[in-house]
């Protein structure tokens, strides 16, 4: 009979979880933290998305029972895994596999090495979810890393940075949160650059380096133009398209009308010319058109923003800092969204309405009334309210709990501000309703919603959100 999944020893009497069909490791009860020192995932199935689900319930990064341990897979998946292979260690044909028993000790070998400290709390904010991925990285041995645009996306991400939770739609915050995140990086010399790689140019405003080019006509901008030879004559020094020189199957020059020599060849072909077939114009450079298939906006290659790629390592302080996760201290979490605190909160509003920020978009606060018994039995501050883990799956809303008000922040441009505040609020009451069947006693109600307008006055904003908190 085939289980759900087994416990092994390999020779070097390791603990391997073998996990046979998806089990959602974290909510099996009969598994804990310490029962396992490694992961093969052993599920075949036909159906793809099964297989990667399989991956992500036992996978090092997402799963607490699994953080960071060696994390093996069948062979047979090779190739089949997608973005899931980022945190791979290895495959092998079977758990006791040599090779694979000598990459665990490897991995655990360079964990002793930088001091790791394995056993930290759950995830929750985002910040906490890439300090867990430069973490992992770090427990690899992998110290280098670049700014290259990830394959299959479109956006210049720093692949370190690039495997967490993906939510469609959230590219651009997301973004923002890693460059956020990359500053402090430097700034606390926890990363040093190390080589320039490429530069690359990408759209002005989403920043996406996926583009589409058009070479067009300079007079009319149609993109149906033709590239033709120039031909140019020695004996009478005329220039022109090859097309002109076309008679009768041979060629014949249009000017001395004097037939091409083919042997003894008396012209060349120094250059080419375009001719445009909507207006009939004819030039030598064609214009190039650039079109950002997200935001459709046209631009010319010298609207487009260079960007440098470049290659940077963590420098031992970094890794120091990491190992022992002394980042959660020293590290900002203002610049990011998801739960933070309430102070955070009200940094990132003076952070980004401060004008020279490059993107002028408003501000939506929905402001909740919340109470939850659940919260009397909860003493200390460092606890994570239960309705804020319940909720954390709104990553697209910096939020924060000050008391009884539980407050959430979206950004919006200017001509989205009221369907993005009524989806808002709309989502935002129905989760709490969900909450609320579920926990007897709870309540809620939306106190108001505040829109800041870039350029009002921050701290009258603040103060607008915080006055009446009951
Ligand atoms: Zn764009
Ligand atoms: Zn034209
Ligand atoms: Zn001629």
């Amino acid at each position: 009979m085939n289980e759900k999944y087994t416990i092994i020893k390999n020779a070097n009497r390791r603990r391997i979880l073998v996990v046979n069909d998806v089990v959602d490791v974290d909510r099996t009860p009969e598994l804990s933290f310490e029962d396992f020192d490694a992961i093969f995932i052993n599920v075949i199935s036909s159906l793809t998305d099964r297989n990667m689900l399989a991956i992500r319930l036992a996978s090092p990064l997402l799963s607490e029972k699994c953080r960071f341990k060696p994390c093996y897979v069948t062979r047979r998946l090779m190739g089949w895994i997608g973005k899931a292979e980022v945190i791979v260690d290895g495959y092998a044909t079977v758990p006791t596999d040599e090779n694979m028993a000598q990459g665990i000790e490897d991995i655990y070998a360079n964990m002793r090495r930088i001091n790791f400290l394995l056993g930290t709390e759950p995830v929750i904010t985002h910040a906490e979810e890439i300090f867990r991925l430069c973490r992992y990285a770090i427990s690899r041995g992998q110290f280098t890393f670049s700014s290259e645009p990830t394959p299959g996306l479109s956006l210049g991400y720093m692949s370190l940075y690039y495997y967490t939770l993906w939510f469609e739609g959230q590219e651009n915050l997301q973004m923002e949160e890693r460059h956020f995140f990359h500053a402090q990086l430097l700034k606390l010399g926890y990363i040093r650059r190390t080589r320039f790689i490429d530069k690359i140019h990408v759209c002005p405003v989403c920043r996406r380096s996926h583009q589409l080019f058009f070479e067009c006509c300079p007079k009319c901008g149609s993109s149906d133009i033709r590239e033709e030879p120039v031909l140019h004559h020695f004996r009478c020094a005329n220039v022109s398209p090859e097309s002109s020189y076309a008679w009768d199957g041979e060629l014949r020059c249009p000017k001395c009308k004097h037939m091409l020599r083919h042997i003894g060849v008396d012209y060349d072909k120094p250059s080419s010319i375009y001719t445009c077939n909507a207006c009939d114009e004819t030039f030598m450079y064609p214009d190039m058109r650039v079109l950002c298939p997200t935001n459709r906006q046209t631009w010319t290659t010298d609207d487009l923003l260079p960007i440098d790629v470049e290659e940077y390592e963590f420098t031992p302080e970094g890794i120091k800092a990491f190992a022992n996760y002394d980042i959660r201290y020293t590290l900002s979490q203002v610049g990011f969204y998801g739960y933070s605190s309430m102070r955070d909160f009200l940094d990132y509003l003076r952070l980004f309405s401060q004008p020279d920020n490059e993107r002028s978009d408003l501000f939506i606060v929905a402001r909740f009334y919340v109470f939850d018994p659940a919260l009397d039995n909860i003493v200390t501050q460092e606890v994570t309210p239960p309705v804020v883990q319940e909720m954390s799956r709104f990553v697209n809303y910096k939020n924060a709990m000050w008391g009884n008000n539980y407050y959430f922040l979206c950004r919006a441009p200017e001509g989205q501000l009221a369907r993005l505040q009524n989806q808002m609020e709309y989502e935002l009451k129905a989760e709490l309703d969900d909450y609320q069947q579920m926990h007897e006693g709870f309540q809620f109600e939306l106190v108001d919603t505040y829109i800041y307008h870039p350029g009002d006055d921050v701290e009258s904003f603040i103060r607008r959100i915080e006055e009446d908190r009951r």
